[in-house]
């Protein structure tokens, strides 16, 4: 590990001694993978049977992974983290039907967390799904340049209002604007779009930040095109990059349909796009601005590096690092006491509605083997030097 993010005083400054012990405690859990099978079967049908469960909910994962049950409840999380330097993403995490009125309820959402965070200094950016906004099977089928029907057509001039509307309020209010990257099947047709957006709205500086999955091995190109486009018709491109969530998924799609699988053919072909995508944006600072959302202590300590080189100021408004709340605190703190700009995805919701966004980040620390021992170690490091 870098030095640079050993110190685990600074980076669980933050939590009390119980706080320390309850994340000990769920790393530990999380780390077994079938007792977290078992869990999320239990919780699931302890929620449908309307079980007094909630309570317990939140004392332990809820807290642990979310600011609060809505905005307002997150302050207080948000400005104690303020306090030392590091920055909060209000994320709605609500996954609701596929149902228009659901669609009209994120999007109200959506423009009351602009209003809310507008001229907070703690909430510099705010952030959706398109998922959030139409079906995916929609987003598909516009995507392949399928035929709609009339009522289809209607329906996606709705998803364009949605986006517009949320990208339009973003401009006015000037706070900026980050969307999400999901499934390769539905992102052609959300990428058309965010591009619109930045063409409209990305005139004078980045305002709406689209997201690159660099799991996937077109993404570079993506971007090198997007970057033409952008000098010819004189706009900004905003940019998170992230590795990607939804691997297993891909893969699983691209052998079931027999077509060649977007993903990278490995872990190391995937950091090393990651890195790539990092170096190009760096390299063009003069019309992007680079949202690295990682976990990962090497990319984070390369991006700090490269901007080392090339004298990029660590406050440069056009570099952001982000992690998730409840999660690599060591990066996170440790990159603002060197006055980086950092950002966490604080997730919010009424407590059954952010189970499932509970549940994967659970599945995915089982997964991802080697961050819950990190930050397992972290912890445990960090018990033994307040003992001493
Ligand atoms: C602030 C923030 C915002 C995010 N927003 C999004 C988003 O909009 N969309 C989204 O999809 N994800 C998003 N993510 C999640 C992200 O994509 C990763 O899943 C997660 O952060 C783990 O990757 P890592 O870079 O932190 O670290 P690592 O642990 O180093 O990388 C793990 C990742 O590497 C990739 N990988 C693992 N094994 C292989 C393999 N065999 N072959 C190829 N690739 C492999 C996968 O993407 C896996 O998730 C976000 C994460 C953060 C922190």
């Amino acid at each position: 590990m870098d030095p640079i993010f050993n110190n685990t005083e600074n980076a669980f400054a933050l939590k009390t001694d119980s706080q320390l012990e309850r994340a000990y405690f769920l790393f530990k859990l999380i780390a077994n993978q079938p007792l977290v099978r078992i869990g999320t079967a239990v919780t699931n049908f302890a929620i449908k049977a309307h079980l007094p469960v909630e309570s317990l909910i939140r004392a332990t994962v809820f807290d642990h992974f979310c600011g609060g049950t809505s905005e307002e409840e997150c302050i207080p999380v948000v400005d104690k983290m303020f306090e030392k330097g590091v920055c909060s993403v209000l994320d709605y995490s609500v996954e609701g039907k596929e149902e228009e009125a659901q669609f009209d309820a994120t999007l109200e959402k959506i423009l009351k967390i602009l209003n809310f965070v507008k001229e907070k200094q703690a909430i510099p950016f705010a952030v959706f799904k398109p998922t959030g906004f139409g079906r995916i099977d929609l987003y598909e089928k516009v995507g392949n340049d399928e035929t709609l029907t009339t009522d289809e057509q209607a329906e996606w001039n709705r998803v364009l209002t949605r986006f517009d509307t949320v990208c339009k309020k973003a401009h006015e209010m000037d706070v900026a604007l980050l969307i999400d990257g999901e499934e390769s099947w539905m992102q052609d047709a959300a990428d058309e779009i965010v591009a619109d957006m930045m063409r409209k709205y990305n005139k004078e500086k980045p305002i709406v930040y689209n997201t690159l999955q660099m799991y996937r091995w077109d993404r570079l190109d993506y971007l090198k095109q997007l970057h033409i486009d952008a000098k010819a018709q004189g706009f900004h491109i905003g940019m998170k990059l992230v590795r990607g969530a939804y691997m297993e998924k891909e893969n699983r799609r691209a052998i079931a349909q027999g077509y060649t699988s977007p993903i990278c053919i490995s872990k190391q072909a995937t950091d090393e796009n990651f890195d790539a995508g990092v170096v190009y944006m760096l390299e063009n600072l003069d019309c992007m601005a680079v949202f690295a959302g990682t976990h990962n202590e090497e990319s984070s300590y390369k991006v700090a590096e490269i901007m080392k080189a090339k004298q990029v100021a660590n406050s440069d408004s056009r570099v952001w690092f982000g992690q998730l709340y409840g999660m690599s605190d060591h990066i996170s703190f440790n990159l603002a006491k060197e006055g980086y700009n950092v950002a966490k995805y604080l997730p919010f919701g009424p407590v059954r509605d952010v189970m499932p966004y509970l549940i994967r980040r659970a599945e995915e620390n089982t997964s991802v083997a080697g961050q819950t021992s990190r930050e397992l170690s972290l912890l445990k490091q960090e018990k033994k030097r307040r003992k001493l």
